[in-house]
């Protein structure tokens, strides 16, 4: 069932992801080599409960950090860890979440760690702007599948793998709500897109081939010829005006 929020409900609600999208610049902010993830997760969490909110994953289906942080050929779900020292050239990516005055705010990003490769440097910029286009065709009247089919269409022209395992999602006063938001579709195909619905819109674009498996640790994606992967999300509102990003900072 998809819940639609009212404009009021969206006010508060744009509260939530504007919390989460200070955090997510957080974490960015500190990605550098030499630091832990751990670390940029402590300052994540950090900021989220002293600003009254909680950070949505801790202990969601058991997750132990507040943040994922995924690096390299590691897509979503990377569990922060003091082991895990991040490297000149790592490509890194942070999705977190905050939950305040009954709604969350969700969102991801990916930065690169001092000096990264042209190549990678390509793919980060590609796969915001996969975002950006799926975001574009968020509007009233069109189907969840002209979302996926605009996120794909600039992927496959880099000859990027579009991850298919994991999908966007509605979000409100659940993390996770319907409907599902894929990264690929037909367009024209899917639920219609009404005024009052939020999702979170998140590609997560593999360099070499869109296929992918889960660690040992029963939580950490990555792709499976070990080729770095990206994900860029925002929390967007539907609106009769356009779409909204709710997950600015
Ligand atoms: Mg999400």
């Amino acid at each position: 069932m998809i819940v639609l929020k009212t404009s009021g409900e969206l006010e508060r609600m744009r509260e939530a992801c504007r919390l989460s999208a200070q955090a997510l610049q957080v974490g960015l902010d500190a990605v550098k080599p030499g630091v832990t993830t751990w670390e940029i997760d402590r300052k994540i969490h950090d900021f989220i409960t002293s600003h009254g909110a909680k950070p949505s994953f801790l202990g969601y289906g058991g997750f132990p950090g507040s943040a994922c942080i995924s690096i390299n050929e590691q897509v979503i779900h990377g569990i922060p860890s003091r082991e895990r020292v991040i490297q000149e050239g790592d490509v890194v990516s942070i999705d977190v979440g905050a939950f305040y005055k009954g709604y969350h705010g969700d969102n991801a990003g990916t930065v690169g760690a001092g000096e990264i490769s042209p190549e990678a440097r390509q793919l980060l910029e590609v796969t915001q702007q996969c975002l950006y286009d799926g975001i574009a065709a968020a509007v009233v009247g069109n189907r969840i599948g002209d979302i996926g089919a605009a996120v794909e269409a600039r992927a496959t022209r880099y000859g990027y793998g579009v991850v298919r395992e994991y999908v966007g999602h509605g979000v409100g006063a659940n993390l996770h709500e319907d409907p599902e938001v894929p990264n690929y579709g037909r367009a024209g195909h899917g639920p219609r897109l009404t005024s009052g619905m939020t999702i979170a819109i998140e590609p997560m674009i593999n360099m070499g081939t869109e296929m992918v498996r889960v660690l040992k640790d029963k939580w950490t994606v990555v792709t499976a010829d070990g080729k770095p992967a990206a994900h860029f999300e925002h929390t967007v509102a539907i609106t009769d005006n356009g779409p909204v990003i709710l997950t600015r900072p």
